[in-house]
């Protein structure tokens, strides 16, 4: 096994080309993981207060899914 991470690509041995590979790998993780943070805060400044004219649950409900979190009634009124 070690016989083949030290054979050598291009210059490189296999075992090199994993790291930097791995390094990439981990790099877009941290990327991603930044990035679907802050496009989380962005996706709740898009909540809308609503009241369940069903069963008077008050809170906040995403744009595009207008339902209420106790009771999944579409009967929503908006509060502002
Ligand atoms: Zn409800």
């Amino acid at each position: 096994m070690s016989e083949i991470l030290q054979q050598e690509f291009f210059g490189y041995t296999l075992l090199q080309i994993i790291i930097v590979l791995g390094a990439v790998v981990v790099g877009f993780i941290i990327i991603q993981k930044i990035a679907s943070a802050f496009g989380g805060k962005k996706e709740t400044s898009f909540g809308i207060k609503v009241k369940c004219l069903n069963c008077g649950w008050v809170g906040s409900v995403g744009k595009y899914d207008r339902r209420c979190r106790r009771c999944s009634s579409d009967s929503l009124e908006e509060t502002g």
